[in-house]
């Protein structure tokens, strides 16, 4: 049947060190890592489009050609004078993978700022995706235009999917996050948290607890994240325990909970049934934790079985 995905957010540059000490130079993001999965996923009458800004510096225009190369649609992409995208290094200290973020001041930060780009884009597609963090980067202002576009979109039936990706460090204040994330959800027809953030950052006590709070919001279903306990699909008939793969070695959990939507959406687009859908990105998640680096190429994901 096909349609158009259109995820929200920002894609950064990420420079990671190689075994020699040479940085190695990709890009991701949460909501363009998801995008990166959906596309893998959905069958090629699916379009799959990217919404973010960009600058106008040889680092845009490589971060776009890799996105089109990668049969990712750019078309809803501002270039902003001046500016450039966001960075960030993935440090390694024995084993152990720490962060340093350039982002104050990324292109993406302005992505809502036309309005009516922003509401073209979004009437043009079928399912869109977004995040807290595309939330937080966001000035208030900015926020509210996107969630009043989103909520426009979820009250004409279309698929509003939001991953709360909770970041304190983005937000101004445990307020100003509390409150934008409960918009979020309001906006959202699907809510896909991740259960070890819920219970750090707003104390929930049950996958049921979080179900519950996000479903109170207004989102019709909730399916929680849960590593290698698996994944929990809330909705109106109930919810059900959707067991993780089991995997011999992890090697790299980045991206884990994005290839978890992208897959998960692909197949719930084509067969309306979340349990289902769940089940199949246990699967691709697996398969995504036992390589390098936040993006799987699609020939890995199909070739592990
Ligand atoms: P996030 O990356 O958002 O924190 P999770 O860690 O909950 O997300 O992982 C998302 C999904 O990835 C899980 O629901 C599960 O299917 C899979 N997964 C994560 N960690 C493991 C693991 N150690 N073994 C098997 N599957 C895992």
């Amino acid at each position: 049947m096909g349609g158009h995905f259109l995820s929200i957010g920002e894609c950064m540059v990420e420079l990671s060190q190689a075994p020699d000490g040479h940085l190695r130079k990709g890009f991701a993001g949460d909501t363009f890592n998801t995008a990166w999965y959906a596309r893998a996923c959905l069958p090629a009458d699916w379009s799959v489009d990217y919404f973010t800004a960009l600058g106008d510096d040889p680092m845009s225009d490589e971060m776009l050609d890799f996105m089109k190369a990668h049969d990712i649609g750019i078309s809803n992409i501002r270039r902003l004078r001046g500016k450039t995208p966001g960075l960030y290094m993935i440090n390694l200290k024995d084993g152990e993978r720490s962060f340093s973020y350039w982002r104050d001041s990324s292109a993406a930060r302005q992505l809502a700022a036309d309005g009516d780009r922003l509401r073209t884009a979004i009437e043009e597609s079928n399912v869109l995706y977004f995040s807290g963090i595309t939330l937080a980067i966001l000035s208030h202002e900015d926020a509210e235009t996107l969630l009043a576009e989103l909520r426009r979109a979820k009250a004409v039936g279309k698929l509003v999917v939001f991953d709360p990706n909770l970041r304190p460090r983005l937000w101004s204040s445990f307020d100003a996050m509390h409150t934008m994330i409960g918009e979020g959800a309001r906006a959202s027809t699907l809510v896909m948290p991740s259960f070890d953030d819920e219970v750090s950052h707003f104390a929930d006590d049950s996958i049921a607890g979080t179900i519950r709070r996000y479903r109170q919001h207004g989102a019709n279903m909730v399916v929680v994240k849960n590593g290698p306990d698996g994944a929990t699909v809330g909705t109106d008939a109930g919810e059900t325990l959707v067991p993780a793969v089991k995997v011999a070695k992890v090697v790299d959990t980045t991206s884990a909970g994005d290839s978890f939507n992208g897959a998960f959406l692909a197949h719930y687009l084509e067969h309306d049934d979340p349990v289902a859908a769940a089940h199949f990105a246990a699967g691709i998640a697996a398969k995504v934790i036992q390589e390098h680096g936040a993006l799987v190429p699609p020939e890995k994901l199909q070739a592990a079985g």
